[in-house]
């Protein structure tokens, strides 16, 4: 839609509220409402104030004004609003200069695609994101005097007393053993069906939904690939349906990777691959089928892997999921079969337009327009660089011996790692000012203030059932 189009399908549509929306520097979505009255040609060019200090990451308090530009060809209507409501993608402005404010993560992801095109390799990068997300019962319960136990009864949307929750059905799901059966094993089809609809009804395309291994209400949706910048929209839509369909069954959803201490956590895998004029430039006899440019790229995600965990693993609980023994990779290396790598070729599809890579490495806490445009630039690099990526590991690296194991590097251990290594090596980053040295530098010290050493400096519950009685 062009902004007239939008007005009109304003006032056709009997729109009241107009949401503007943009991602912040960590990575959520934000928002601000106005009457629809307000949106007129003008806000497209001049865009809307806000006060930029208020986020986390962004502007000094006495450089605080900052201006929001709609996109008008991200208009959606919002499902879950009673009052008819549009949803408009933005970016953000600086209001002195008029530029593209440089720490939006949405302008690096569309200077990434400018960048793409630049180096002649490739016109799109294309990004398939498989992320896995917990829902889990929304339990509050209490006891008071009078009354005694009290509970909120999350099917029923009710208070009720007494301590009992309800007849246990059975089928409960065995310990690792959700992917996949059937209902009534499988109690959240409905919702995973209902998500999936509204995806599609807001032109985001399913492939497939399914439980996933964990006990506790693992579940995954997978959409199907799109360009970078677009795909990284999505995201943030997919988000937005799953928290909000599952709070509608008085469920609550979660994207932080590691929830449960003993079971699965959430990745995000990544499917990637270049085209060129309309073909796609992955396919080729090389391993796996893959193309020389293809191997190309893995080796340079393989090179820089400890630096893009810093985004594609971004969270201090990133780190517990990147553990042996839950489908998670520790080992960086790249197998056409073999799903403890952390790259793999999936082999399903023999048509060349299948043919990409899996990353298996990122987690759904991360920022995705800065997750998928760092992978974007370590892979070009590879390609420019004609970085080998070494043999493939076609065993089950869980089960390799100590001394093999040690020629294998490792992906970083926790995110001060992470921090350390994207500190370490960031250039291949900086090509054609798509991160800026201000992001990187701002992005480690916030995530290194304000959630690495947040969370070592303070007491962990488990350590008061190892020490307390010291
Ligand atoms: N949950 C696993 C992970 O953390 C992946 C499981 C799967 O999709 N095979 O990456
Ligand atoms: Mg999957
Ligand atoms: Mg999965
Ligand atoms: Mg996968």
């Amino acid at each position: 839609m062009s902004p007239k189009e939008v007005l009109k399908f304003v006032e056709e549509n009997n729109i009241k509220i107009v949401d503007l929306r943009f991602m912040d520097f960590i990575g959520l979505w934000q928002h601000c409402s106005y009457p629809a009255h307000e949106l007129t040609e003008d806000v497209f060019e001049d865009g809307m104030g806000f006060d930029g200090s208020s986020l986390r990451g962004w502007q000094a308090i006495n450089n605080s004004d900052m201006i929001l530009i709609p996109d008008p060809a991200s208009a959606k209507v919002d499902p879950f609003s009673e009052i008819p409501t549009l949803i408009l993608i933005c970016n953000v402005f600086d209001p002195i200069t008029k530029e593209p404010y440089t720490r939006d993560p949405r302008y690096i992801a569309k200077k990434a695609q400018n960048y793409l095109k630049g180096t002649g390799l490739a016109d799109t990068a294309f990004f398939g994101p498989e992320a896995e997300f917990f829902i889990f019962d929304d339990i509050r319960y209490g006891y008071s005097a009078n009354s005694g136990f009290f509970y909120f009864d999350s099917e029923e949307g009710n208070w009720n007393s007494g301590a009992d929750r309800g007849p246990n059905l059975g089928y409960k799901i065995r310990h690792k053993e959700g992917y996949f059966p059937c209902p009534p094993h499988d109690t959240l089809m409905g919702i995973r069906s209902e998500m999936t609809l509204l995806m599609e009804e807001m032109d985001i395309t399913v492939e497939a939904h399914h439980h996933e291994v964990a006990t506790g209400g693992q579940c995954e949706i997978d959409i199907k690939y799109a360009p970078l910048l677009e795909q990284g929209d999505n995201l943030l839509l997919y988000k937005y349906i799953v928290k909000n369909v599952a709070r509608k069954h008085n469920k609550t959803a979660t994207f932080m990777p590691k929830p449960m201490y003993g079971d699965n956590g959430s990745g995000m895998h990544v499917h990637q691959s270049l085209w060129k004029d309309g073909k796609p430039l992955f396919a080729g006899d090389e391993y796996g089928g893959l193309s020389e440019m293809a191997l190309y790229y893995t080796g340079g995600i393989i090179k820089h892997a400890k630096a893009l965990a810093a985004f594609t693993n971004p969270t201090t609980n990133s780190y517990k999921r990147l553990v042996p023994g839950f489908e998670a990779p520790v080992n960086l290396a790249y197998s056409s079969r073999n799903r403890s790598a952390s790259l793999r070729i999936p082999m399903y599809d023999s048509s060349p337009k299948a043919k990409r890579i899996e990353v298996r490495f990122p987690d759904p806490s991360c920022n995705s327009y800065l997750a998928f445009t760092a992978m974007l630039m370590a892979g070009l690099d590879g390609i420019e660089n004609k970085i080998d990526p070494g043999d493939p590991m076609d065993k089950n690296l869980y089960d390799l011996d100590p001394i093999e194991l040690s020629n294998v590097p490792q992906m970083p251990a926790s995110l001060d790692e992470a921090l350390d290594e994207l500190e370490k090596d960031h250039e291949f980053l900086l090509k054609g000012d798509v991160f800026t040295e201000d992001v990187i530098s701002t992005w480690i010290e916030y995530k290194r203030e304000n959630e690495a050493n947040a969370v070592n400096m303070r007491p962990h519950p488990y350590e008061f059932m190892l020490y307390f009685d010291f």
